[in-house]
């Protein structure tokens, strides 16, 4: 025990200095490192039967290589490629960036006597690609153009390449990527958080410098409670999902005690903590809105992979630095096959929805009875069925969510406010808003939501770099110990399986971010390459 709390104070600056670590720092702790010469078959058997999609598109590393094999190979693969860039920044951009895309695109490649004309093209596109012009611009016809060049580069391009010294780097990143990860890989800095399985902490990856939230679920609590199958779901869903507003799992591995999930850190705090640790209780209503509209996209991700969420609520969802909020937690979700509907209990009390109370069969509907009780928390802080710190019985919750109507006493309840949550939680689940789509509801008026989903929409409200929002460190210190659990070969083999060390997207995305990729990749390092 320290009465001036100094060991959360030097907890607190470690982890803010980690943050703004110097980059060249890191690149000169990191000159010795080189790129894992290829064991003969390992790395190529991992990446045969892969798709054009998935080597050229996909992985960020493989698009980049792919892109500087066209670059440097003749001017028509290099046209191709530049094409092809033109045509996503026209897709993504806005205003004069778009305007200076589609220009590029009219005068570089829609003139016949222009260096850059697309020769690979059919007579039909390219009598398409000549006519374009200020008038007839449209994602129609550029897609026609777009899916024929791919087809082009899915031909001689895509087998030159895998037959190129750019594919045999790939390789060679592809067995540095399957390298085992141990806690030797990270720094480990404070705790952020506490879970049933145990705590979440910040890390860093030493060669990066990346930082992330490892969620470290202790193997004796998991065995004695019985929570493997559901901690291996949770990763497997996890490392499945690839959307903005769900937290992306980078790395799966395993210490001593502890399964390890490695995923993005969110410095900005649960919802939870804004709702009732900030001073003032309650989120005001512009922020409430861009949550819940960041929440709809996720969940939705989620439905449309037919995966059910299942505990929605304030507590796990996250801020990021920029203010974006992610789901975490998908310790309860549960894939349906096709056309199955599950009853099982399962969800947090306050939050669960009334088929889910009475053991009914369901499907998505419960999340979006979870979100209604979540915006509702938001605003009023408090649960609709539930006062803040009530001393109530479930039994009671549960009485009063079957029966009782929800009111809304809270002074800042707008009406498009109370019309949404009320639809949100319709007892039943026919009448319930979300089975089909909520975006267009009026209480989204403000939010463009394509705009949204593209990570274009900037947060109401940016959280402050040098707080960090999360309970002191010494909190969540627990004694509770586990002593009589042994493990044997089958918890051993768990283990492996879980183990499943780095995830290929987030794990190539933080090479790039880093500049991994181009310090190893740049001339000073190219002696290893055999063509
Ligand atoms: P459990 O499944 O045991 O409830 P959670 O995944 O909800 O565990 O994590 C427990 C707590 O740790 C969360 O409430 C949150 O405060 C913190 N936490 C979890 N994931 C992250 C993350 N990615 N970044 C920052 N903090 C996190
Ligand atoms: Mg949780
Ligand atoms: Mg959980």
């Amino acid at each position: 025990g320290d009465l001036l709390g100094l060991d959360n104070l030097v907890a607190n600056t470690t982890y803010l200095k980690a943050q703004q670590i110097d980059r060249n720092e890191l690149r000169k702790r990191r000159l010795s490192l080189t790129l894992p010469k290829l064991k003969k078959t390992s790395a190529l058997q991992a990446a045969e039967g892969e798709m054009y999609e998935s080597l050229c598109e996909q992985q960020p590393i493989g698009s980049k290589l792919f892109q500087q094999f066209l670059l440097t190979s003749n001017d028509q693969y290099a046209a191709a490629a530049e094409f092809l860039d033109e045509l996503s920044k026209w897709s993504f951009a806005e205003d004069e960036k778009r305007e200076k895309a589609k220009q590029t695109i009219l005068a570089k490649f829609c003139q016949s006597q222009s260096t850059g004309f697309l020769s690979y093209f059919t007579e039909e596109d390219a009598e398409t690609c000549k006519d374009l012009s200020d008038s007839n611009f449209d994602e129609v016809i550029l897609d026609q153009l777009r899916e024929a060049t791919r087809e082009f580069l899915k031909g001689r391009p895509f087998s030159e390449y895998l037959k190129s010294q750019f594919f045999y780097r790939f390789l060679q990143w592809k067995e540095y990527e399957r390298q085992k990860i141990t806690d030797k890989y990270f720094y480990e800095f404070r705790t952020l958080g506490k879970g049933g399985f145990g705590e979440v902490c910040a890390v860093q990856v030493k060669h990066t410098g990346q930082m992330y939230a490892c969620k470290k679920l202790d193997k004796r609590r998991l065995k004695k409670k019985g929570g493997e199958r559901m901690a291996l779901v949770e990763k497997q869903i996890l490392e499945k999902v690839n959307s903005l507003f769900i937290v992306n799992l980078a790395y799966a591995y395993n210490s001593r005690h502890h399964l390890c999930l490695v995923m993005d850190l969110m410095t900005g705090g649960d919802l939870r903590f804004h709702i009732y640790d900030l001073g003032k209780r309650g989120i005001r209503m512009e922020r409430v809105v861009y949550y819940t509209a960041q929440i709809t996209s996720g969940l939705l991700h989620l439905h449309n992979m037919g995966i059910v969420y299942r505990d929605m609520k304030p507590e796990n969802v996250l801020l990021d630095g920029k203010g974006q909020c992610r789901l975490s937690d998908l310790g309860l979700a549960v894939e349906l096959s096709k056309g199955k509907m599950i009853c099982q209990k399962a969800g947090t009390t306050g939050y669960m929805a009334p088929e889910v109370l009475k053991q009914e069969y369901y499907r998505y509907s419960v999340d979006w009875w979870s979100l209604g009780c979540s915006i509702y928390e938001m605003v009023a802080a408090r649960l609709p069925f539930r006062d803040f710190r009530e001393k109530v019985q479930n039994d009671e919750v549960t009485r009063r969510t079957l029966e009782d109507e929800c009111k809304f006493e809270h002074k800042s309840f707008d009406a498009p406010t109370k019309d949404i949550i009320s639809r949100f939680l319709k007892k039943r689940v026919a009448r319930r808003f979300g089975c089909d789509d909520p975006r267009s509801h009026e209480f989204f008026n403000s939010i463009n939501f394509h705009r949204l989903e593209a990570g274009l929409l900037e947060a109401p409200w940016v959280p402050k770099p040098n707080v960090v929002y999360a309970k002191d460190a010494d909190e969540f210190k627990d004694n509770s110990d586990i002593k009589d659990v042994t493990f044997d070969t089958k918890d051993e083999k768990f283990f492996r399986e879980f183990s499943t060390g780095a995830v290929s997207m987030q794990w190539q995305k933080e090479m790039i971010d880093s500049g991994v990729f181009d310090e190893l990749n740049n001339p000073g390092h190219t002696e290893g390459i055999i063509s």
